[in-house]
């Protein structure tokens, strides 16, 4: 490492609340290391109140409850979910494991989000579903979209994986689509290490949600005694999760308010910093609607070309600090080429993957971000 000075600055350090190891230890006491136990029942409550969804499920991860939403919606071979090419694998694996193609629209400049302009013309006999994702905790046009999604009679998901707690018209993000995913993988902002929720605002969906959840029985009913016998009566898996990860996540939707005001003082001190190097036209920083609360979830810049963001990333890593690109697109990769197909072309979605950079952001980062700044800045020109 040349010219770096103090320690390493990783891309992500996921962070402790304090309590996570005494709501865990807790959850043994109980005696119950299961799922569906109190500590999951505070989150399900938790997320139903800050939500406003009819039902919230904890998962395994945010690619479980998207594969719900899928089992949900009855998705079948041969029918097409429309999507952004420039998302995590998982929103496009969801509908192709029921035999779905995902079928890829442009992203917008501005915010990096599906383009709503395109949908309509991306959909055809076969399309079921929308699955919208919130890049970056800054939400989709969801007016527009869920105004299409009524004209046509489709369903909408929200991939929120990135958006808790961040909203659109003061609206909370995964509570806008019939169906919508949280993650609480440890590079995102409220964490259990792995884990997810799935949030069913179609009160239609609610039951069978929960009978999916539970292998496919009636379990649940049966527990709440509204149901004398417990059996199999539907297809399932097993999403749930134990409730050691109920008890970490619970420590954390405790103070998830502070969280994303510290992310977003983090967020607000990198936008102010590179205001000037926007200005003198090196990079392009994040634009955030007016009418879109963000949860800062990320900080991008985005260069020129590809050649400047590379020799970036190597500058800072030299330096000590982990900067990291994003997105692949999943049309160019070879499963998206497999099960997917684009409609139009995505010329937007495939050059800003080229020149988008992540910098670190994460609770604890205060103390040495003046040094990320600085050497950034260094380093665009
Ligand atoms: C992180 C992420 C996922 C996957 O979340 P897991 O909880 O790891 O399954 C899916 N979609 C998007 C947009 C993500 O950012």
């Amino acid at each position: 490492m040349s010219g770096s000075s103090g320690s390493l600055i990783p891309f992500n350090r996921p962070f402790m609340s304090g309590q996570e190891t005494a709501y865990m230890l807790e959850a043994h006491a109980n005696g119950q290391l299961a799922g569906n136990g109190p500590f999951t029942r505070r989150c399900h409550a938790w997320l139903e109140e800050h939500v406003g969804c009819a039902k919230a499920l904890l998962t395994h991860s945010c690619t479980a409850a998207l594969e719900m939403a899928a089992m949900l919606l009855d998705i079948k071979a041969g029918d097409e979910v429309i999507m952004p090419s420039y998302t995590f694998v998982s929103t496009a694996n969801a509908f192709v494991l029921r035999g779905a193609v995902p079928v890829f629209v442009d992203i917008r400049e501005d915010t990096l989000n599906i383009n709503e302009a395109l949908i309509e013309a991306a959909i055809t006999e076969r399309t079921r579903a929308i699955c919208v994702v919130h890049y970056a905790g800054v939400a989709c046009e969801m007016d527009t979209i869920m105004d299409i999604s009524a004209r046509h009679k489709l369903f909408v998901v929200e991939d929120a994986a990135q958006g808790m707690m961040a909203d659109y018209k003061g609206r909370p993000l995964g509570s806008i689509g019939h169906l919508a995913a949280f993650s609480f993988h440890e590079t995102k902002n409220i964490i259990s290490g792995e884990g997810g929720a799935l949030l069913v605002n179609d009160e239609c969906f609610a039951e069978r949600a929960e009978i999916l959840w539970e292998k496919g029985t009636n379990r649940s009913s049966f527990f709440r005694g509204e149901v004398d016998k417990y059996t199999w009566v539907d297809i399932g898996s097993s999403f749930l999760p134990g409730e050691l990860i109920a008890a970490f996540l619970w420590a954390q939707l405790e103070h998830g308010e502070e969280i994303t005001a510290r992310r977003l003082d983090i967020w607000q001190r990198y936008h102010q910093a590179f205001a000037a190097v926007e200005g003198a036209g090196h990079v392009r920083r994040p634009r955030v609607p007016q009418d879109c609360g963000h949860n800062a979830h990320m900080y991008y810049l985005l260069f020129p070309d590809m050649e400047k963001r590379s020799a970036f990333i190597t500058a800072l890593k030299d330096e000590g600090i982990h900067t990291v690109f994003h997105y692949v697109p999943l049309h160019l990769s070879p499963a998206g080429r497999r099960f997917g197909r684009a409609s139009g072309n995505l010329d937007v979605t495939v050059s800003l993957a080229d020149r988008l950079v992540r910098l670190p952001l994460w609770v604890g980062l205060e103390a040495q971000q003046e040094r990320v700044i600085e050497t950034a800045l260094q380093h665009i020109r």
